[in-house]
């Protein structure tokens, strides 16, 4: 006798080839959350694959909202800065006295720097995996591989590719590094743009200008803003992004999803 759960399984309608590959936004605040706001974190999820990239302060929560966290595959982690990553203590926690127990550690790819900072007690309910420039990763429908950007020690970019789709994110970068870097045919590139042009050179980060032409080198067929400073306005960010990338941009926000 088949169970309900298999009875509901073949009669499930056909999966929207749009929900294949998705981006969902858990934060996106630069370098700290502003009001209401998160550090860097988004949900990927490929066919049945659950991939968080980046757990800055904030984002768990609304991870919590879309999924129960023991369903999560891995996390990526792209650099030691603490507003890409610091949730990972309360991930830990929530594995550890969460209602749910996970059924193996939480998989969590990482630069060694980040493993370093979140101290030996933080192995109970992670599965540490070193990553460097030149890293490929396989996490069950998602392939990942990994590029030093321009930044502080060892920050790495992340091309995400999974059902015919692929997906780029930039983490954080100086205008010292291509985008280019991590391939063509990226479907969406989801990009920081820290601040307007006027202040390039005042910090380690892309402007919106800069994010924009990046975006356009490297062929990105849809462009998504993130990262930009809580002080920075929204519509200035946008509007040079466009200009230089030479079509509409999208600005990431905090629940917002998008469909590759
Ligand atoms: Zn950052």
């Amino acid at each position: 006798m088949p169970t309900s759960r298999s009875k509901a399984a073949r009669t499930a309608p056909p999966p929207d080839p749009g929900d294949a590959f998705t981006l969902t936004v858990l934060g996106c605040d630069g370098s700290w959350p502003g009001p209401g706001g998160a550090g860097s974190g988004y949900l990927v999820r490929i066919g049945e694959t659950a991939l968080v990239l980046d757990a800055g302060p904030g984002t768990f929560a609304t991870l919590q909202t879309l999924m129960d966290p023991a369903d999560v595959d891995a996390v990526v982690i792209t650099h030691h800065h603490h507003d890409h990553w610091t949730d990972l203590f309360a991930m830990h926690a929530q594995a550890q006295f969460g209602a749910r127990a996970r059924r193996a550690p939480l998989p969590v790819y990482a630069p060694p720097l980040v493993a370093e900072l979140a101290g030996p007690k933080q192995t109970l309910q992670f599965e540490w995996h070193e990553i460097t420039h030149g890293t490929r990763a396989g996490v069950g429908e998602a392939s990942c591989a990994f590029h030093r950007t321009d930044h502080e020690e060892e920050t790495l970019a992340v091309r995400v590719d999974g059902a015919g789709r692929a997906l780029g994110y930039s983490a954080d970068s100086g205008p010292g590094w291509s985008v280019e870097d991590l391939g063509f045919g990226l479907d969406l590139l989801l990009c920081e743009a820290t601040d307007t042009s006027e202040h390039e050179g005042t910090a380690n980060h892309l402007s919106a200008r800069q994010a924009g032409a990046a975006a356009k080198a490297a062929g990105a067929r849809r462009l998504v803003l993130t990262h930009r400073w809580p002080t920075v306005d929204a519509g200035a960010v946008a509007a040079e992004a466009e200009s230089a990338f030479g079509g509409p941009v999208e600005q990431a926000t905090i629940g917002r999803e998008f469909h590759l």
